[in-house]
């Protein structure tokens, strides 16, 4: 795989998530194949509250994926006045069935609902999301487990691309729990050295113009400009904008970025497709550990 990506890599600078998630569904296929030889099928269960228009898309692309790859999927849907207890009895119910491998509450959820209360009732174990406080934890003191998707959806594509980051400056733009904390955790762990900026940050276009590595999750369109990029920098987009138009738009300007990139993540065909891929990973990497078996895939760090 890594061979065919390096390939293309000359032609264009592009870094293909769609290319990448497809190999790593491949795998989580042929893993999926060889478990329900020894009688394991994994499954994941998708908690979904209320009718925002894009976690329905989120959880049908996410039903799609478990589908093509043999995961069973289930999607309990609850109406969005559901009361946060009884979510939790739901999570609870999934946490007690042993047939149930990863258990992911798509956010966001309703106003009336504290998110992390949600979240800190799954079992780490069957916390497919990585977003529990132990699994976090984990990542922090480079234990493993269970790894948010996107940010090693991230470190994996920056794997295929051959971009080694040890020793580089690596910028993280935003820091939630969800994408920019565990990632700047990830690229630590591989010798980078990182820093985080946020809505405080001073100066933002020079601490980007230093970094060897960009990484943008802020929720702006367009927000970071092409002149702060270093020629020759990687750039990964994980902002998802929807436009007036209905486009998606990233948090770079990825004309004018592109222009001085060495490497740069497209929006969508990015990071997006990824981070898909990596809770197919988890799911089956869920399944196994919960059995005492060897993880199959490569741990993120
Ligand atoms: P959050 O809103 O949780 O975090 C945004 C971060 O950006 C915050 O840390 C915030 O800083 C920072 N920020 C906001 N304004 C500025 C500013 N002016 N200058 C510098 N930093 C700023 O977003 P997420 O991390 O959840 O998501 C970020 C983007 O990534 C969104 O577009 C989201 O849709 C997308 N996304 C895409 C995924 C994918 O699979 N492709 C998966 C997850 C998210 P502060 O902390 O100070 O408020």
């Amino acid at each position: 795989m890594r061979v065919l990506v390096e390939e293309r890599r000359h032609d264009m600078p592009i870094i293909d998530g769609k290319a990448v998630a497809k190999e790593v569904r491949r795998e989580v296929a042929r893993k999926v194949q060889e478990l329900a030889e020894q009688g394991l099928s994994p499954r994941l269960s998708v908690v979904l509250v209320g009718d925002d228009p894009a976690s329905a898309v989120y959880v049908r692309n996410k039903e799609r994926a478990c589908k093509k790859v043999g995961i069973r999927e289930e999607t309990i849907r609850m109406a969005a006045d559901v009361s946060e207890d009884e979510i939790l009895g739901v999570v609870e119910a999934l946490n007690e069935d042993s047939d149930c491998d990863g258990i992911l509450v798509q956010l966001p959820l309703p106003s009336h609902v504290d998110p992390s209360k949600v979240v800190q009732a799954i079992s780490p174990e069957k916390d497919v999301d990585g977003f529990h406080p132990e699994n976090l934890g984990r990542l922090f003191a480079g234990l493993g487990g269970l790894v948010p998707c996107t940010p090693a959806g991230i470190m994996r594509l920056l794997r295929e691309y051959g971009v080694d980051v040890e020793g580089k400056r690596a910028v993280v733009v935003g820091r939630s729990l969800i994408v920019g904390r565990p990632l700047a955790v990830l690229l630590m762990h591989s010798n980078a050295t990182v820093t985080i900026c946020h809505s405080r940050t001073r100066e933002l276009g020079e601490e980007v113009s230093r970094a060897d590595v960009v990484v943008a999750a802020v929720g702006r369109p367009r927000f970071v400009r092409g002149e702060w990029i270093k020629p020759g920098a990687v750039v990964v987009d994980v902002g998802v904008n929807r436009m007036e138009d209905g486009s998606l738009c990233g948090d770079v300007n990825f004309e004018a970025a592109a222009e001085r990139a060495g490497l740069i993540t497209p929006v969508p065909g990015g990071v997006g497709p990824m981070t898909i891929a990596m809770l197919l990973e988890n799911t089956v990497r869920a399944a196994c550990l919960r059995r005492g078996l060897r993880p199959p895939f490569e741990e993120a760090h």
